[in-house]
């Protein structure tokens, strides 16, 4: 078996571990990133598309946002729509800072071409082991189907919920505190321009929709299911009539456009997160350390925040020896995790009908009323809706 050394290990290149190695690089701390897919599987995996104020920030300030800003689409809005009637949140005006629309793979493509460090795609049998000395271990076999072994400083653990890392923390050292909702999103991509400059996010009786776009004449939408959905059950005449169904409103002139589904899939609904967010020298980082329900776009986003800690640390760390900041990580990046699974939570509780109790009904209506109705609830909705700047 070869053995190399670097100094941050950096498990899946995903936003998280991608944007960390370029973190990391701009100051001058070596990385190797090791993926389990393909190149071509990770630049076309279709998920989130919602960028806060402050990720847009940071990958502009590391020189990798040159096609964001050519190509994003910049709004200071959001629509809710309930009652069958439509009511905007002004988000610029309410909270001073927009969001910028631009989908995850167009950033990962981004991150990839821009990277000339060590990246290795398809790697498989990845384990970590020595977490807890001052050396921990990388082993896995390589594309070629070589076993090989990277000692590290640091790992940090960016593989997705489903990753290692996380799995490899000795049990009862993490406390898992999880939620499940009694719904999922159907997700489609259609070769549709957007029917509204801005997102809808929509309450009906029949179940939520959110109307959302990738570009001029890419549309993103959005159905609440079951999480036992089976895709079969949804051709394409059905997914558009119920999409029509529940984002109707008074007014006649709106019309949605549809065209050619691009992708589909249907995506469970979770609020998870591991504390601490760290053991030894091993530090998770992004979705293998929290999920949130994706009606706040917030996963792509926390996941940066909390590389931005994470090399903010290693920096002090490596340049002074002090270890406070590596320390303080997981109750760092905790705080902003909790407020962001609040957000998330509630914006799911309020948007997604759970039956026919109409107790529960009356109460989300009641919320809906409010928040388009105050201007204090809804600049409470726009503020953490934009994001809050990064620690
Ligand atoms: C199916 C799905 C749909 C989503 N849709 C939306 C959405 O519509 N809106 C929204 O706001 N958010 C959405 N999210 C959330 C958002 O995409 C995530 O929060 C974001 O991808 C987190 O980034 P990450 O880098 O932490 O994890 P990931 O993007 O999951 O990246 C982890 C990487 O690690 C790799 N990996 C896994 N295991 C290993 C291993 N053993 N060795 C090496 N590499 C490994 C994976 O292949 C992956 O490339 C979605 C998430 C998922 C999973």
């Amino acid at each position: 078996m070869s053995e190399e050394r670097t100094q941050v290990g950096i498990v899946g290149a995903g936003p998280a571990g991608l944007v960390l190695a370029h973190l990391l690089r701009s100051r001058g701390i070596d990385c190797v990133v090791l993926e389990r897919q393909s190149r071509s599987y990770v630049e076309a995996r279709i998920r989130a598309g919602v960028l806060e104020h402050g990720t847009v920030d940071l990958l502009t300030s590391l020189g990798l946002a040159d096609r964001l800003h050519r190509e994003r689409m910049v709004h200071h809005g959001i629509e809710l729509l309930f009652e069958r009637s439509a009511h905007r949140i002004p988000l610029t005006e309410l909270a001073g800072r927009e969001i910028t629309i631009y989908g995850q793979h167009e950033v990962v493509k981004d991150l990839i071409a821009a990277w000339d460090g060590p990246l290795e795609f398809s790697v498989s049998s990845v384990s970590l082991s020595g977490l807890s000395s001052s050396a921990p271990i990388v082993s896995y076999v390589d594309a070629a189907g070589t076993a090989r072994s990277l000692r590290c400083d640091v790992i940090a653990g960016c593989d997705g919920f489903h990753g290692v890392s996380r799995a490899s923390v000795p049990d009862g050292v993490l406390t898992v505190h999880q939620r499940d909702y009694p719904h999922a999103w159907l997700g489609i991509l259609a070769e549709a321009p957007p029917s509204s400059e801005e997102l809808i996010y929509a309450h009906s009786a029949r179940g939520f929709a959110l109307h959302s776009m990738r570009s001029p004449t890419v549309t993103r939408m959005y159905l609440q299911v079951r999480p036992d959905e089976d895709l079969a059950s949804w051709p394409d005449e059905r997914i558009w009539s119920e999409l029509r169904a529940r984002l109707d409103r008074a007014d006649p002139s709106w019309k949605l456009a549809d065209g050619p589904i691009l992708e589909r899939s249907v995506a469970a609904m979770r609020s998870f997160v591991v504390s601490p967010m760290q053991y030894g020298q091993l530090f998770l980082a992004g979705d293998a350390a929290h999920i949130v329900p994706p009606t706040g776009a917030k996963g792509l986003n926390l996941a940066v925040a909390d590389v931005k800690v994470l090399a903010d640390a290693l920096t002090s760390w490596y340049a002074t020896g002090d270890r406070a900041g590596l320390d303080a990580y997981s109750e760092t990046c905790l705080r902003r995790v909790w407020r962001v699974q609040h957000f998330s939570w509630w914006m799911t509780s309020m948007l997604h009908p759970t039956g026919d109790d109409p107790f529960d009904l009356a109460l989300q209506l009641s919320q809906l009323r409010y928040v388009t109705s105050s201007r204090a609830a809804a600049t409470s909705l726009a503020e953490n809706y934009v994001g809050f700047p990064f620690p």
